[in-house]
């Protein structure tokens, strides 16, 4: 089957100052580079989760996707369709099959508007004309599980789950075939969250929509996606079947961020490993392998040489940059693909 979205080298930098401040203090690279080479791709009706600590370059990923911002470098497909490098107007079409929740969802919806009008922007935006807005807002807040009323209410009037759920209203109103949800949990109690999370579910069940979830909670990425890949610095360090992933993590970083989940997966057989030493800065990369400062497995190769690419030879979706992958025996069926 042909991938919904497929994003190939993606790169993604960032101005940290103005030419004339990085002058003035010296400073001979202002800009970080925010996402690096990062591929992947996601099916119809597929689910993958995005994880990875803060300031890894999930959001900005998920922001390039949407054209909120340019990529450096690399290529966006939508349906076969190479949308970085369109005029606006060509992209708006496209755009319209994709949906995003943000992270921020109170701050995310304009303030001055009902929620009636903040479901009927989308419409707007796209000028999808002749629907009655009021049915039109009755029936996607139905399909939240929200009052009709709720469209006469400005967004400081809802609590952080109503808000989620309209974002993710909002989200429906194109009828797109992929939403981007980033931290759909993040703020919301543990009840709420669940709440939020069945209806993503359901919705995606029913009307068969790909998502590409972004959160922190891996607990979400469990019980919610087919596919997960894990970022640091901006790269994906391991992509692969989210099964496989909880059960048989072959990098190392994927080893402890698992471990450190206060609710471990009952069948995963990891011990627990304690992920030590703050991120390392955009602005300083550690040469080599970039984890190798915190790596309990780091080798002498590891601190100058940046490991190439290797299948798993069971599954060669499930991929993984690392010198000293886990598990001898997944060792000897590794391959190198780059
Ligand atoms: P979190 O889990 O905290 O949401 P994230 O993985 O979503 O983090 P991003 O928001 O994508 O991370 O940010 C990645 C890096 O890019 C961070 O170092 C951030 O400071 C930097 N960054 C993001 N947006 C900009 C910007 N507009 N200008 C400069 N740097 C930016
Ligand atoms: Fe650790 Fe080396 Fe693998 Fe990097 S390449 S994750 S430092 S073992
Ligand atoms: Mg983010």
């Amino acid at each position: 089957m042909s991938p919904l979205l497929s994003v190939e080298d993606l790169r993604v930098r960032f101005r940290t100052m103005g030419p004339l401040k990085a002058l003035a203090s010296g400073v001979k690279n202002p800009f970080v580079d925010a996402v690096c080479g990062v591929s992947f791709e996601i099916r119809k009706g597929e689910t993958l989760g995005l994880v990875g600590e803060s300031g890894s370059g999930k959001s900005t990923i998920a922001r390039t996707i949407m054209g909120l911002r340019p990529p450096t470098g690399g290529t966006i497909r939508f349906d076969g369709q190479v949308l970085n490098g369109l005029a606006p107007t060509e992209r708006k079409p496209h755009l319209r099959r994709m949906a995003m929740m943000f992270q921020d969802p109170v701050g995310s919806l304009s303030p001055r508007l009902t929620v009636r009008s903040l479901l009927m922007e989308p419409f707007r935006i796209h000028g999808v004309t002749g629907r009655d807005p009021a049915a039109e807002a009755e029936r996607l807040l139905n399909m939240v599980g929200l009052p009709a009323d709720f469209g006469r209410r400005y967004p400081h009037q809802l609590s952080g789950g109503q808000a989620r759920r309209v974002g993710v209203a909002r989200a429906l109103a194109l009828q797109p075939d992929l939403i981007i949800a980033d931290e759909p949990t993040a703020g919301l109690d543990v009840s709420v969250q669940g709440e939020v999370l069945n209806l993503l579910g359901r919705l995606q069940g029913e009307l068969g929509i790909a998502i590409l979830i972004i959160t922190h909670n891996l607990n979400v990425v469990r019980h919610m996606t087919d596919r997960m890949a894990i970022m640091y610095l901006g790269r994906f360090i391991e992509v692969g079947s989210t099964e496989r992933i909880f059960t048989q993590p072959r990098h190392p970083y994927t080893e402890a961020l698992l471990s450190a989940n206060p609710e471990p997966d009952p069948d995963a057989v990891l011990d627990r490993v304690e992920l030590s030493g703050e991120v390392p800065s955009l602005m300083t990369r550690p040469a080599g392998c970039e984890f190798h400062t915190r790596c309990r497995c780091a080798q002498g190769i590891c601190k100058s040489v940046f490991p190439s690419r290797a299948a798993d030879r069971e599954d060669p979706r499930h991929v993984f940059n690392c010198h000293f992958p886990l598990s001898e025996r997944a060792l000897a069926g590794a391959t190198n693909v780059s």
